[in-house]
């Protein structure tokens, strides 16, 4: 198994932020799955592409990142069955999907990360999500040395969660990922910024469309270091909003299937007043407040400490504690925003 001692990952997150693994190791075979035993027994965190994790401090755990590459396609008379190996990079799938006719994913493009991290928080963007085209995720159990085929109802999707963030969490890792597309697709529009496009729209015109305007509007972490939205939207009872919405006549909302109503973290951190907020070298950026940048080489505590700060102003102003989408990694392994030394 490929593998390097006192590996510096600065390169490997989306804050580029600096920390340094005492063992960086990447399977790529079964064989190299069933050495990780030995490996385990220490704190470790399974990275993909490091654009939703933030290290925390200047040593990081143990890291395991999946190498399983590759991408088999089969059809049948009404869909499309793509198997894609964890370690595939999630934006070039969406392209190559499109490319090969095989259409569902354009809502999709421009998320940063990869394939083996999507169903893990459930991607999501522009009303579409992972789970509406996952049939079974490809998991392999550090107990058990085995491969399980996980359907999409035992992967628990939900906003922003999965099974693998609750009962399965740290106990495997995501090898590969099964999806299936219908071949009657419809172009999903009814999301604000693509119900400007014509109802005959194509998936490249939907991709391009969302790319666009995914490009306007959040930070290209390449030039900005950033991890996409900090926090989670919050959803709150229909009776918190209502006693809100007397103050807030503008707040924006969103009715769930429930009854209860997701509200914008966004808006709420931009009326708390810290848009453009800047503090050690770190930003609530000045154009979308659900993101933090690393303007000037910042650690990770240093961004954190920022987190702390804005999730404490719109508790105060709003009475919601925003929960992090972020994760948390330091020496020890995953940590809570609340768990650390700021
Ligand atoms: C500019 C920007 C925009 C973004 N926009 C969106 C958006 O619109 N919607 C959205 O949902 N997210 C968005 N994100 C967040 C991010 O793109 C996703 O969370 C993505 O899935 C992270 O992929 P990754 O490989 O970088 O994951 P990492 O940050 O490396 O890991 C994320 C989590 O997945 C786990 N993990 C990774 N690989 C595996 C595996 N093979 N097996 C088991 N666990 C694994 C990790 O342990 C960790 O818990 C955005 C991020 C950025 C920087």
């Amino acid at each position: 198994m490929k593998s390097a001692s006192q590996f510096q990952l600065k390169q490997s997150n989306s804050f580029n932020v600096a920390s340094i693994t005492p063992c960086f190791y990447q399977p790529a075979s079964y064989s190299d799955l069933r050495d990780l035993s030995s490996v385990i027994d220490r704190p470790f965190y399974i990275l993909g592409e490091g654009s939703n994790t933030l290290f925390v401090e200047s040593e990081a755990p143990v890291i395991i990142r999946p190498g399983f590459k590759g991408i088999t396609i089969k059809e049948t008379n009404d869909s499309y069955h793509v198997r894609v190996g964890a370690a595939e990079n999630w934006h070039q799938l969406v392209i190559y999907c499109i490319e090969q006719g095989i259409y569902g994913l354009e809502n999709l493009a421009l998320i940063p990360g990869s394939v083996g991290a999507a169903p893990v928080q459930n991607i999501g963007a522009y009303g579409v999500e992972f789970a509406d085209y996952c049939r079974e995720v490809e998991w392999f159990e550090f107990s058990s040395q085995s491969v399980k085929k996980l359907s999409r109802e035992e992967c628990q999707f939900g906003y922003r969660d999965s099974v693998f963030k609750g009962a399965l969490y740290n106990r495997g890792l995501i090898i590969s990922v099964s999806l299936v597309f219908p071949k009657n697709w419809r172009a999903k529009l009814s999301y604000h910024g693509l119900d400007s496009l014509p109802a005959g729209a194509s998936a490249v015109d939907v991709m391009k469309q969302v790319i666009a305007i995914r490009a306007s509007k959040l930070p290209d972490p390449q030039v900005l270091p950033n991890a996409g939205s900090f926090f989670k939207n919050p959803i709150v009872s229909a009776e918190q909003y209502l006693s809100l919405k007397q103050d807030y006549q503008d707040m924006p909302f969103y009715p769930q299937a429930d009854n209860s109503i997701k509200l914008a973290a966004g808006w709420l951190i931009e009326r708390a007043g810290l848009k453009g907020f800047c503090q050690n070298g770190v930003e609530v950026h000045h154009r979308q407040a659900l993101v933090l940048v690393n303007k000037a080489c910042a650690s990770g505590k240093d961004i954190s400490v920022l987190a702390k700060h804005v999730q404490t102003c719109v508790l105060e102003k709003f009475g919601i504690k925003l929960q992090p989408e972020v994760r948390f990694i330091a020496a020890r392994g995953e940590v809570e925003l609340d768990e650390f030394e700021q």
